[in-house]
């Protein structure tokens, strides 16, 4: 099973990946986290991404790309991934589109949340606010100013990619605004369709 979450910062894209681990056995691949591991690790990459990530911006296509690229070809993704956060621009989509032709293989499915933009922001004070109470770090981009900088960067580039998937016939959407199960189910079913 190899699929893409698609939707804007907030919408419970890896906390939907995070069930879908468990119950198919395939690995989240998470750029962001990809990212902060690098920034933490202070590796090339961490040290080019963490002034980007801090503002909100998009790290560059190339980044990215590369570390997918290379992540994908690990054995734990053999039989599958589930992608979230990752294409997040036209570009990133054609060269994902590249990497599994490359492979002979396909995506089976692109699934996008759909959720109220006025919701989003109080998700994600929320989710600062519990992983502060949990004593777990506090993602510096997770503040509502940053935040209003990663939802233009999700406007300008990574919504198109909805129009895309579509064209393609691939897109699927759900209900983001369901409760965490319900949306987990919303899925399941699409999964257990395709
Ligand atoms: P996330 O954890 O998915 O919200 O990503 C946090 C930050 O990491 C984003 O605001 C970007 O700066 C960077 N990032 C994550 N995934 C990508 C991507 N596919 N393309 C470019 N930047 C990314």
């Amino acid at each position: 099973m190899r699929l893409i979450l698609l939707g804007p910062p907030g919408a419970g894209k890896g906390t939907q990946a995070q069930r879908l681990v468990e119950k198919y056995s395939i690995p989240q691949l998470s750029t962001g986290d990809m990212l902060r591991a690098a920034v933490k690790a202070e590796t090339e990459v961490g040290l080019k991404a963490k002034a980007v990530m801090d503002a909100g911006e998009l790290v560059s296509d190339a980044i990215v790309n590369a570390i997918v690229s290379e992540r994908i070809d690990a054995p734990d993704c053999e039989n599958g991934f589930i992608l979230d956060g990752y294409p997040r621009t036209l570009h990133q989509a054609d060269a994902v589109a590249e990497m599994l032709a490359g492979k002979g293989i396909g995506l089976d499915a692109v699934i996008e949340l759909l959720v109220d933009d006025k919701a989003l922001v109080g998700r994600i004070v929320k989710r600062a606010e519990e992983a502060k109470a949990a004593g777990q770090p506090v993602r510096k981009d997770d503040t509502p100013e940053v935040f209003d900088e990663r939802l233009r960067e999700y406007y300008k580039k990574t919504a198109p990619l909805t129009g895309y998937y579509y064209a393609k016939g691939m897109l699927k959407t759900v209900d983001g605004m369901d409760t965490i199960e319900g949306v987990t189910s919303q899925i399941e079913k699409i999964l257990g369709e395709i």
